[in-house]
């Protein structure tokens, strides 16, 4: 399928879905947005007060605070891809669990293919972990590693950087290499079809 026709049929399944308990606290479905074609994917961690409130991704104090480190690197948010790791928001912004990052996780994987980006920059620990399950954002932040031939870089949650100084210079300084890490980095190659089974095989069944 075609990467924005595949975009398309993630979000509308992502507006009816009931995979998990968070539709019940959906006003809209946030499924993300941004070019099919766009060379960065941003994952966060899910939908707050005003994304639920719009259906869009980061349009909150966070999301002004992304749109700032995007510009510091001559971008802006029409040019990346921005999602989450669960397209439903948790009450009352809660961590979301396990089974709601699992049950979503398809369809974050088929952006992921659709999209191919050449880098994923992951927004904090719910999105690291679907890369890095065992790593310490504190000792993996900023910096971009292979991941099944793909750039990947874990930053700070622009949320959790905002009213912290330290942590905002943090962000700040992990931002400004991001253009590094691109320029290193390439699209990896669609996985090969499964080959379709010779006659020896289907003769098996
Ligand atoms: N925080 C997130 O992780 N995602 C959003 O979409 C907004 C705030
Ligand atoms: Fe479905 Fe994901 Fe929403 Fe859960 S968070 S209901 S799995 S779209």
């Amino acid at each position: 399928m075609d990467p924005e026709a595949e975009l398309r049929a993630v979000a509308s399944e992502v507006d009816v879905c009931i995979k998990c308990k968070l539709h019940l606290s959906r006003k809209k479905a946030v499924p993300g947005e941004g070019p099919a074609n766009a060379e960065i994917l941003f994952i966060g961690e899910g939908p707050g007060f005003h994304e639920n409130e719009q259906g869009r991704p980061f349009v909150g104090a966070a999301g002004r605070f992304l749109e700032e480190l995007l510009a510091s690197v001559g971008l802006t948010r029409e040019q990346v891809f921005i999602c989450n790791v669960v397209k439903c928001r948790p009450p009352g912004n809660r961590d979301p669990l396990p089974e709601e990052v699992e049950a979503c996780s398809s369809y974050l994987d088929r952006q992921i293919a659709a999209i191919n980006p050449k880098v994923i920059v992951t927004l904090g620990r719910f999105s690291m972990a679907r890369f890095f399950p065992n790593a310490r954002i504190s000792a993996l932040h900023g910096q971009g590693r292979l991941v099944n031939g793909r750039m990947v870089v874990a930053m700070y949650h622009p949320a959790a950087a905002l009213h912290q100084p330290s942590m905002r210079r943090q962000v700040e300084e992990d931002f400004a290499r991001l253009p590094e890490w691109l320029a290193r980095a390439q699209r990896p190659a669609a996985p090969e079809p499964d080959p379709t089974p010779g006659p020896e095989q289907l003769s098996l069944f």
